[in-house]
């Protein structure tokens, strides 16, 4: 364990935002870990990939990055691989292994930066798929007592873009390790979100094979979403508000072109991506920051944008959006500081 300081944050933050931290550590394993909270003063900064964060201001404490590794096959049966992954694997390289050994269910979340460790923090999800799907179980280590604990699938009260993680135990443990369930046979396809289906008979593919979804994915994204490593982003910024009926009653009748989804009797999302395109932000450039001129809801550092820029920016899209259509639109990211 190497602790250091003074360290910039701009190569861990797909923001791309030069904050720094007054203490910075990698740790490879949970007893690493646990030392590293001694090693420095509070508070304490879990990262991961940090493309999933808007740094608003220098860490004035102990910044802890996960790379704890590991990919092993820990149980299997004639249908399906159970699958230990250390928190600090990177997700895409995870579903690329997964693609190479043939097992299916990570297929359709091709693509997706960060860590394996933050992945169930606000459930991943792309294309019809999201990580509970193939989720089994993880560990964490809890900050306060120091104990290692469980979380199945159940304890995670996982939801959209959402858990428990991200909710009362926000910052409070550290993920450290994650099991999957794949399929070894059988695999259940996923090719109705998005353009897939598209993709796919494009390039002529009758029967697809989970490579053939994984590859459609990546090139679906990647002509859609800013590359962070081109343009800092944080992909998603707000999550795609979910309504009531009554709600959606009345907004729906000032504005019936509105794309949305029925996910319940009484719960209807919007595209928050559509809300903001209407309220006039698409493309819009303020200072060194912007709403991107493809994807609405992807705000974006064009060079040199502080985060408290891309908070503003942020806030004034939020106050926009209410104000135009009385809907309540709220950060995926996890604005820090
Ligand atoms: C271009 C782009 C596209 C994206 N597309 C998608 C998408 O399709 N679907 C989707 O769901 N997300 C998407 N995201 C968001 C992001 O990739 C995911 O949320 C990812 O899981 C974040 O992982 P990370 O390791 O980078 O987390 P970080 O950004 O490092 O951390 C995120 C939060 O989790 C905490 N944290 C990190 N690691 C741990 C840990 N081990 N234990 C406890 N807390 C921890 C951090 O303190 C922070 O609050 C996208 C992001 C980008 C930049």
């Amino acid at each position: 364990m190497q602790l250091q300081e003074n360290v910039s944050l701009q190569p861990f933050n797909t923001f791309g935002l030069a904050t720094k931290a007054r203490f910075f550590v990698e740790v490879e394993d949970e007893v690493t870990f646990l030392k590293s909270l001694d090693a420095a003063k509070p508070p304490i900064l879990l990262l991961g990939g940090g493309s999933n964060m808007l740094l608003k201001n220098d860490w004035p404490g102990l910044v802890i990055k996960n790379a704890i590794r590991g990919i092993e096959v820990v149980e299997e049966t004639d249908d399906t691989v159970l699958i230990k992954i250390g928190g600090g694997e990177n997700w895409h390289q995870l579903v690329l292994w997964s693609l190479e050994q043939n097992f299916g269910g990570l297929e359709n979340l091709s693509l997706i930066p960060g860590t394996v460790g933050a992945a169930p923090i606000q459930n991943i999800g792309a294309y019809g798929v999201e990580l509970k799907d193939v989720f089994e179980k993880l560990e964490a280590v809890n900050l306060e007592d120091r104990s290692i604990q469980t979380f199945d699938k159940e304890t995670c009260r996982f939801g959209y873009r959402d858990s428990i993680f991200k909710q009362e135990l926000k910052g409070k443990v550290f993920i450290s390790r994650v099991w999957l369930r794949l399929s070894k046979q059988n695999h259940s396809l996923h090719m109705d979100y998005g353009a897939i289906r598209d993709v796919l008979a494009a390039d002529q593919i009758e029967n697809p094979t989970i490579q053939d979804i994984s590859r459609a994915v990546i090139q679906i994204r990647s002509s859609k979403l800013p590359d962070p490593a081109k343009l800092g982003n944080s992909g998603s910024f707000f999550k795609n508000p979910e309504i009531s009926k009554a709600a959606f009653e009345v907004f729906i009748e000032s504005f019936p072109d509105a794309p949305f989804y029925k996910m319940g009797e009484d719960l209807f999302k919007i595209p928050a991506g559509w809300l903001i395109e209407k309220a006039g932000w698409k493309g819009k450039k303020i200072g060194n920051t912007g709403s991107h001129k493809d994807q609405a809801l992807v705000l974006v550092n064009y060079g040199g944008a502080t985060g408290e820029e891309i908070w503003q920016l942020a806030l004034a899209i939020q106050d926009s959006v209410e104000k135009q259509f009385g809907i309540t639109i709220s950060p995926e990211v996890n604005v820090i500081g």
